[in-house]
């Protein structure tokens, strides 16, 4: 297990490397897993070990791990023009390419992007886009910001307060102005005897309440995932966007659509709002944007708010914000590929073909008598562990039920993630039956270990 040598790389990563969004104990015990490279959907370690990743490392690396043709656009970039910035009126070539190909793939008419270098910094951009242009439109009491519990947003301070999750109390956060609305998870938030229809409007109605006690003037937008990733893939209720959307209509609030996971192609579309058919006013992209090859985000407006951002711009000669990196020329050349490569090369495609097969796999694991329930959207998957099914009571927490799950399958050469009591799964778009069937093997096999011991 842990290599206690000094001279270790599990010594020397504790040494001097500070581990973000990871379980302490854990790592004291099994030590970090130092990586070195990747073939396909897999990754080894510095002891030669392979593991098949589930996660496509953080839900990004959907082209694996050596793809030739994103490696080669990146090269080819830093050969042409290795960086630039995007103030002051200038711009390198291929971000103007990136732009129109972004307007072209989204669910927008017409439309504007901004790019940063990341999810979180993405959604802080929109927050400060919206907190602009309500400005300026004579409404600077527009502020609040609503998501909802469980909602996952990023880590910068802005973006960690629209993130739902308790973690966040350790820094005071959220700010004021954030509020979070109930998650739209049926199994777990439905009350006894509530159709899942009418849980739904009980939502939308709380969300309509929530409007008129703070003041429609009051609230700047609504941000939403399609489906909730990091919050342990939940997709939406049934009907929850068409109940919702009016209310945000009737008091004038912009809705966002946070795709950084569910853009190009996880949902087995390409947009996650086209996936539950909703028009949002603008989408929020990263992660799967350059496959992982480059840290990368990008706000995409629609033509609304294009228009309103433009004339608040304009009405001070400028819009003051932006990133050093933003729309780095290397970045764009990637993205570009990376969505070629993703659209027309076959991945999602295969997403499509495969997310039947992925379903019957996760409908067969609820079988299991500690499985209370599985969700699925195409290539997103989480399996939730209960100690009793009948009642949907979790595991005492203090048996990490599903750390040791996801320990157990790292032994058996499986990368796989617990999020809450649930275990995700989110393969890369190449992975093919025989993958998928590897996954699942390592999967049960670690189950039924796990729930041996504790249940
Ligand atoms: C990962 C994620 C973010 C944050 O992106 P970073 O690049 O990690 O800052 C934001 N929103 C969603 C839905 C995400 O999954």
């Amino acid at each position: 297990m842990k290599d206690q040598s000094p001279n270790s790389w599990e010594a020397r990563a504790d040494a001097h490397s500070f581990y973000g969004f990871t379980d302490l104990p854990t790592i004291e015990k099994r030590g970090a897993t130092v990586l070195t490279h990747g073939t396909g959907p897999y990754v080894f370690d510095v002891h030669g070990q392979k593991f098949l990743d589930a996660n496509s490392g953080l839900w990004n690396m959907v082209a694996g791990f050596d793809h030739k043709g994103l490696a080669q656009a990146a090269k080819d970039q830093y050969d042409r023009f290795p960086g630039y910035h995007a103030f002051f009126g200038r711009m390198a070539d291929q971000t103007v390419v990136l732009s129109e190909k972004l307007i072209e793939v989204s669910p927008f008419e017409t439309g504007k992007v901004f790019y940063t270098n990341s999810g979180s910094e993405a959604n802080d951009t929109m927050v400060k886009m919206l907190w602009f242009l309500h400005g300026s439109e004579g409404n600077p009491t527009r502020r609040k910001i609503i998501t909802r519990k469980n909602a996952y947003h990023g880590v910068t301070a802005v973006s960690a307060s629209m993130t739902g999750k308790p973690y966040n109390a350790v820094f005071g956060l959220p700010l004021p102005e954030f509020l979070h609305l109930t998650c739209p998870h049926y199994w777990r938030e439905g009350q006894e005897g509530e159709s899942e229809a009418q849980f739904t409007a009980r939502l939308a109605k709380e969300l309509e309440d929530m409007i008129l006690s703070e003041g429609p003037e009051t609230i700047a937008g609504f941000f939403a995932e399609p489906v909730m990733g990091a919050g342990g893939v939940i997709p939406p209720s049934v009907g929850y966007f068409q109940s919702l959307q009016p209310i945000l209509q009737k008091y004038n609030i912009p809705l966002i659509s946070d795709e950084v996971i569910c853009g190009f192609g996880r949902t087995g579309h390409t947009w996650g709002c086209e996936a539950y058919d909703f028009m949002p006013d603008a989408i929020i992209s990263s992660k799967n944007l350059t496959a992982g090859y480059f840290p990368m985000g990008a706000v995409v407006l629609g033509p609304q708010l294009t228009h309103r951002l433009q004339k608040a711009s304009e009405a001070i000669e400028e819009f003051p914000h932006g990133f050093t990196a933003s729309g780095h020329p290397v970045g764009s050349a990637v993205a570009l590929k990376a969505i070629d490569v993703i659209m027309n090369e076959g991945l999602a495609e295969n997403v499509r073909n495969l997310t039947p097969y992925f379903e019957a796999h996760m409908e067969r694991l609820l079988e299991n008598p500690n499985i209370g329930e599985s969700r699925v959207k195409g290539f997103m998957g989480a399996l939730e562990a209960v100690q009793d099914k009948s009642t949907k009571t979790p595991f005492s927490a203090n048996l990490s039920v599903s750390e040791r799950i996801a320990n157990t399958c790292t032994d058996h050469g499986l990368i796989c993630r617990p999020l809450g009591q649930a275990i995700v799964l989110c393969p890369a778009f190449i992975f093919t039956e025989s993958n998928l069937d590897e996954m699942f093997e390592k999967l049960e096999m670690s189950l039924k270990q796990v729930f041996a011991e504790v249940a």
